[in-house]
């Protein structure tokens, strides 16, 4: 660094106090190349525990490609993804599910997914990892003690004390595990289909909410070619709006979305917004869609309200599909408030959640969690069929092992390196 950088004050780069900035100049063969600040991040107090200092120069490619240049000439090697959170793991400042929940925090697209990540960030998982983890090894011990000193004759004890244990660590386990379907909505969003009769009104909805201010959208490709689903986070909740791109295109009425494509788009949704034009008396199409939403989780619109209403909210053909009819108009924007607080309200169990609780959002954690349930299901087994305490320590100690590969302590470098090499680089 002391090689491309001339401070101001001159004194040399270790010696600058931490969290402090140096301005100065970066060089080149004694030619000024960009006047720049030098932040100065003191091992152990960094982001990777190490020595780091981050350049901050007037930006612009061909300075910064340069002073990139001059980096790698004099010593830098490129960060690979993920490198400086890997390092923050690898060096113990960290956890493996603190590690994880940064990427979820930078990839997320609702504000519910940040509340989750930053509380995982912060330890929250960990935590209470790390405290079942402890209950079981209060009981290791006494199972070591019985191991060893067989002739104090402990072991009926500890079979209790097992049996407790494994009980109480399991309900923990599955409370945590019963989350992850809240966590899957929140990291993938509530898959949303909008459907209806063909000119029914669902492009014209669906243009009202991703125009609207409140609802932040993200583009993406969707998982067959020729699809895009759209992610809008509407009241802080997460929706991913299924096949919006065959919504949209649907402009000439040959191509409008039938019934079928309507069914077919319904199979995979969490939740349905069904619409209809409450302008015409119900139709045969329109009973289909009621069919298609019969047992699912959804919302009835009755669109076109602005004109002579021909179905009406207190319809029962509709009530006994839905508990949730709301008359709106596309067109003039009128009703729209009422769907964003229905959905609200629809998915409000899941928000208390959201904000108080660990919720678990990775699946790689889910999966640990369901593996160490079936640990202490083979643990009670051993109990069961009375096998030797030493056998039952054997299967105990894969309960432990399952919990500490959520935090890492045993994981493989493949599975580290397949963790890290989801982030982007700088991160
Ligand atoms: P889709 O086939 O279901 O996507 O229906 P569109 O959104 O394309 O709407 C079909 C037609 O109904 C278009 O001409 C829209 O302008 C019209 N339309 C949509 N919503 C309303 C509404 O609330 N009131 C009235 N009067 N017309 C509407």
């Amino acid at each position: 660094m002391d090689n491309i950088f001339i401070p101001k004050k001159k004194e040399p780069i270790e010696e600058i106090k931490g969290y402090t900035i140096k301005y100065g100049n970066i060089v080149e063969d004694g030619k000024v190349i960009d006047e720049v600040l030098v932040s100065y991040f003191k091992e152990p107090k960094s982001y990777t525990t190490e020595n780091m200092c981050e350049i901050n120069s007037h930006g612009g490619n061909i300075v910064v490609k340069k002073i990139l240049e001059l980096c790698l000439k004099n010593g830098a090697d490129l960060a690979e993804p993920g490198e400086f959170t890997k390092r923050a793991f690898l060096n113990g400042r960290i956890d493996l599910a603190q590690a994880e929940s940064v990427i979820d925090v930078i990839n997320a697209k609702s504000e519910k997914e940040v509340k989750a990540g930053i509380k995982q960030l912060k330890g929250g998982l960990s935590k209470e990892i790390s405290d079942i983890k402890q209950e079981i090894m209060d009981v290791m011990v006494n199972i070591e003690v019985a191991i060893d000193y067989p002739e104090y004759d402990v072991e009926e004890v500890t079979n209790n004390q097992i049996v407790t244990m494994l009980d109480s660590v399991e309900e923990k386990l599955r409370k945590l595990e019963s989350t992850f379907d809240n966590g899957k909505l929140i990291k993938e969003g509530i898959k949303t289909a909008i459907i209806g009769k063909p000119n029914a009104g669902k492009s014209s909805l669906l243009n009202r909410i991703l125009k609207e201010d409140r609802a932040i959208v993200t583009e993406y490709e969707g998982t067959t070619r020729d699809t895009i689903e759209e992610f809008v986070s509407i009241n802080g909740i997460p929706l991913k709006l299924i096949d919006t791109a065959g919504i949209r295109k649907a402009e000439d009425e040959v191509e409008k979305i039938g019934i079928y494509k309507s069914k077919e788009i319904a199979k995979e949704a969490d939740l349905i917004i069904a619409i209809f034009d409450s302008s015409k008396p119900l139709s045969n199409e329109d009973e289909e869609i009621l069919e298609i939403i019969k047992d699912k989780k959804s919302i009835i619109i009755l669109n076109k309200i602005d004109l002579n209403q021909k179905i009406k909210k207190d319809d029962e053909r509709l009530k006994i599909v839905s508990n949730c009819i709301i008359e709106i108009s596309a067109l003039n924007n009128i009703g729209i408030d009422n769907l964003y607080e229905e959905i609200t309200k629809l998915f409000a169990l899941n928000q208390i959640s959201f904000d108080n609780d660990i919720v678990i959002t990775n699946v790689r954690h889910k999966n640990l969690i369901h593996k160490a349930i079936e640990s202490i299901n083979k643990t009670k087994n051993t109990l069961k069929e009375k096998m030797p305490i030493d056998i039952v320590a054997v299967y105990i100690k894969d309960i432990l092992e399952d919990l500490g590969n959520i935090t890492g302590e045993f994981v493989t470098e493949d599975i580290i390196n397949e963790i890290f090499s989801k982030f982007c680089l700088g991160k």
